[in-house]
């Protein structure tokens, strides 16, 4: 089996009691049958706090008004980890922040950026990421699994990653590259012509690719956020705070009209041009966005979907980061940067049912 990682991803350390946010709240945990099977075993003084904070019904834990897990405590502590130690947790809990995409032969581990400590890692990263590949014992064979078209998406993954990590262009090109290649495979999928995708990636990797995507950009269905804003109000709520953080934005930017949005738009595209750690962390955003899935692609074909998805994803980041700079009076701290990329991630990256309409949308 082959393993890959994020090259940050043994940097990794939990707050706990210090988090400036936690992840047992917001989300329903559903608990795997082994871990609930357990649960049902312990006797002693945990009992009766395992017995009220279990749903067995459904297999969740319960949770209070504010959508709290019924085990944290007031110092953002889980009393069951206290109790009974980390090999008590659920597999969900004891994976988190951990995400891992499966394929057959390899698992893809990345750390997710709804943790405030990975979305620090990530915007306080100056450098571009790599990933780490290791092989460790164990085979596996999936029905209906397509070898041939997965490494055709590895390569393509991999020369996107390579394209946005080339700081020698500016960001606008290298999603250009991106889409433009997605695009240009998905014709030949849907034409079944996988074979010839090779071509289409080392069309990409070549200089003149460039040239090429900025004359065909108007082809190209580049996901506007301004566009598809209102759509995440027709999303599944998580935290009942991102609703006034989407009105607030909204307010910001597009009360006023196209002509006053475009004005904040360029406002903010000089803004960035002094500020050339905004180009990195969107760089970062992209990269992960576009590592984590991608691949996923090899069970649906869907491969233009997957990269409008990531652009889609880092570029919405970044309109919740300009409505910020306005409100701020234009200025933009780092902590608020994280701050917003990690809220972002919660609700989207946090429910399938928000990821699969979200890539409806964009698909529309
Ligand atoms: S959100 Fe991250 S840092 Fe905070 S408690 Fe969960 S795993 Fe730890």
């Amino acid at each position: 089996m082959i393993y890959t990682i994020p090259d940050y991803y043994k940097e990794f350390y939990c707050a706990a009691d210090k988090c400036e946010d936690t992840c047992c709240a917001g989300w329903q945990i559903v608990i795997d049958k082994k871990s609930l099977k357990k649960y049902r075993g312990v006797r002693g003084k945990f009992m009766p706090k395992m017995r009220t904070s279990v749903c067995w019904l459904k297999g969740t834990f319960r949770q209070d008004k504010e959508k709290r897990c019924a085990f944290l405590n007031e110092k953002n502590l889980c009393e069951m980890y206290v109790a009974l130690g980390e090999k008590s947790l659920c597999k969900t809990c004891r994976r988190y922040p951990r995400h891992v995409e499966e394929f057959e032969g390899v698992r893809e581990i990345s750390l997710s950026i709804s943790c405030p400590v990975v979305a620090r890692m990530l915007m306080e990263r100056k450098s571009p990421v790599t990933f780490l590949s290791y092989e460790r014992e164990g085979e596996e064979e999936y029905e209906d699994f397509d070898p041939f078209f997965f490494s055709i998406l590895e390569d393509a993954r991999e020369a996107m990653i390579k394209i946005l990590q080339n700081r020698t262009l500016p960001i606008r090109t290298r999603t250009l590259l991106v889409l433009g290649m997605a695009h240009d495979m998905q014709g030949r999928i849907n034409r079944q012509e996988l074979f010839s995708c090779s071509e289409v990636i080392e069309k990409y990797r070549g200089d003149r690719a460039k040239a090429y995507v900025e004359n065909y950009a108007e082809k190209i269905n580049i996901p506007m956020p301004e566009k598809l804003f209102d759509q995440l109000y027709r999303l599944e709520l998580l935290q009942e705070n991102w609703e006034l953080l989407l009105h607030e934005t909204e307010a910001i930017l597009y009360a006023k009209g196209e002509k006053a949005y475009q004005k904040i738009k360029e406002e903010f595209r000089d803004w960035m041009k002094e500020h050339s750690e905004i180009e990195i962390h969107l760089e970062q955003l992209l990269v992960y966005f576009l590592f984590t899935y991608f691949p996923g692609a090899v069970y649906d074909g869907e491969v233009f979907a997957k990269a409008q998805m990531a652009v889609y994803c880092s570029f919405m980041i970044r309109e919740l980061w300009m409505a910020r700079w306005v409100k701020n009076e234009k200025t933009l701290e780092l902590d608020e940067i994280i701050d917003l990329v990690y809220r972002f991630s919660r609700e989207v990256e946090h429910s399938d049912v928000n990821l699969m309409r979200l890539e409806k949308i964009i698909k529309l």
